[in-house]
């Protein structure tokens, strides 16, 4: 039986050299990766006590949505600074080279709310630092961070000590 591991596709070089780019392209254009890669998520959720789920722009929307629909939860998107319409709270942090600026709607998390954060990969983890930041800022609790794939290597686990760090698939 194949295994959600068996639907990325590896790019070397990309997208410069020297790196090695998880495609999760290729879980998505087959439906039994699609189903392998939400169910495993959601199976992962069992058990656990939430109210919602948030998701990153752009690849945590592909995951994040399909999961939150089959849980009959709300999803609330997180996205890259001057996207969302009404009013937001932002963070900023460091990329490898320069910084990124991501956003939450200020009403879309409810002090007390308890969250789980769901994305494609986990690499340094500044993408999930920088989210866990913006759902604190508005009172809610991060009780569980998923993730498709996880690059060891890059330790963001343990930047996210003391948070429930779960991943489907994960490389050295
Ligand atoms: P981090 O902030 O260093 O943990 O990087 C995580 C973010 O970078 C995620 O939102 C991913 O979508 C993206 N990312 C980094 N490396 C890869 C990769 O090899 N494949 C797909 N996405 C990646």
């Amino acid at each position: 039986m194949k295994t959600v591991a068996d639907y990325i596709r590896t790019i070397p070089d990309f997208p410069e050299p020297g790196v090695m780019f998880r495609d999760i392209t290729t879980i998505l254009q087959d439906a039994e990766g699609l189903h392998l890669a939400v169910d495993g998520l959601r199976e992962a959720l069992r058990g656990v006590d939430y109210d919602l789920v948030v998701g990153p722009e752009s690849r945590g929307f592909i995951f994040g949505v399909p999961l939150a629909y089959a849980e009959y939860k709300p999803f609330i998107p997180i996205r890259k600074q001057g996207k969302l319409p009404a009013e937001t709270i932002s963070e900023t942090y460091e990329l490898e080279y320069g910084h990124a600026t991501i956003e939450i709607h200020k009403d879309a998390i409810k002090p007390g709310q308890r969250v789980v954060i769901v994305d494609d990969l986990i690499a340094t983890g500044g993408t999930t630092e920088a989210m866990v930041r913006l759902i604190e800022k508005l009172g809610g609790e991060v009780v569980k961070m998923l993730f498709v794939i996880e690059l060891k290597g890059l330790h963001g686990r343990e930047k996210l000590k003391g948070y429930p760090v779960f991943s489907l698939v994960s490389y050295e």
